[in-house]
């Protein structure tokens, strides 16, 4: 018997070997870096047992490498934040089109970038709302619960903003242009700038900062970034939701801004197969759950329901949002950025 065990160990390793030779792999490019997307990538594998390998950028990092890569490129899926990024790598060519029934049962149909004979360029996986947090001692509710008032003489010196040609800005720009029209929008751009406590500088968690700092009465952020700091344990972070409160705007009338983190098939992937399996897995409860929640994002696939006590608490349990199509939004953002540069907001 124990000679027979260096020749089966023999046949494994063969046998290993010529798996390996044509082992299933997804090469997935992401702008994506949370924790909870390990469990992810690895449950995708004991199911499928597809292997992942990922390539980490920023957004930007990540389009200017697809197109440096061209038909060469290694990447098979996509994963990008924010529609105005979405729409940018869709206008430059770096996505193919889906048709896939497991998504377009999954994924509302406002959350798909359509391609011209109905099937989808990229797919929204979680949403995130673009907020308004406010100094609980110097600023009331009712003055800031729309995004006209942001922009109203009444809120002078008081507005804490990041840049406008950041994706997130674009995004929300894009979505208020769409509601109120080109000529009011810019108007109302106009007006932020006018009433900005200081030039725009940081991300959106340094705009929260500057409300607990007392430098801000008035912030605008993702819904996100105010979530981690409501669940950190952190002195500091407690000591930042002491001073601050939320509200989502426009609850009475077009409702609050959502944006959404995406994926897509690469134009040129050559694991095409593997690509749709794993954007159709994304939208399964269990990724869902890992991919929205873990970023303290809502979850876009119908009926998946997640509870996560941060926006629970934020929402009151629900909010009003708006439902224009999130592609229009991409699609405004050169627009915005040339009002931008009229109304002189950096
Ligand atoms: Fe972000």
């Amino acid at each position: 018997m124990p000679a027979t065990f260096p020749y089966i160990a023999g046949a494994l390793l063969l046998a290993a070997g010529a798996t390996s030779a044509q082992e299933q792999v997804v090469n997935l490019y992401s702008a994506r870096h949370y924790s909870t997307d390990e469990a992810l990538y690895s449950n995708f594998t004991k199911a499928t047992g597809i292997k992942v390998n990922r390539v980490d950028s920023d957004d930007a990092g990540i389009l200017a490498r697809l197109k440096a890569e061209g038909t060469a490129s290694p990447a098979d899926v996509i994963l990008l934040v924010d529609a105005a990024r979405l729409y940018k790598g869709e206008v430059d060519g770096l996505f193919q089109p889906v048709k896939s029934k497991a998504l377009d049962d999954a994924i509302p149909a406002q959350l798909h970038g359509r391609a011209a004979d109905g099937s989808s360029l990229w797919f929204g996986y979680s949403t995130r709302a673009r907020v308004i947090v406010y100094d609980k001692a110097s600023v009331k509710k009712e003055d800031v619960d729309t995004y006209e008032e942001l922009a109203d003489p009444k809120n002078k010196g008081k507005l804490c903003i990041r840049s406008g040609s950041h994706p997130y800005n674009l995004s929300l720009f894009g979505a208020v242009t769409e509601h109120m029209g080109e000529q009011k929008a810019e108007a109302w751009l106009k007006g932020l700038v006018d009433n900005m406590a200081r030039a725009p500088k940081g991300g959106d968690t340094d705009q929260i900062k500057g409300v607990a700092a007392g430098e801000c009465g008035i912030a605008v952020t993702n819904s996100y970034y105010l979530a981690r700091i409501m669940r950190s344990g952190k002195p500091e972070d407690k000591a930042i939701m002491e001073k601050v409160a939320v509200v989502f705007p426009n609850q009475q009338t077009w409702g609050t801004h959502v944006n959404i983190a995406g994926g897509a098939l690469a134009k040129n992937a050559k694991n095409r197969d593997n690509g749709i399996k794993f954007l159709e897995y994304l939208a399964s409860p269990e990724a869902q759950n890992y991919f929205a929640n873990g970023n303290n994002e809502w979850p876009t696939a119908k009926g998946v329901k997640v509870t996560n006590p941060a926006l629970e608490v934020m929402t009151g349990g629900s909010f009003k949002s708006e439902t224009i199509p999130i592609g229009k939004v991409g699609a405004n953002q050169t627009k915005v950025q040339q009002m931008l540069d009229r109304v002189g907001f950096k």
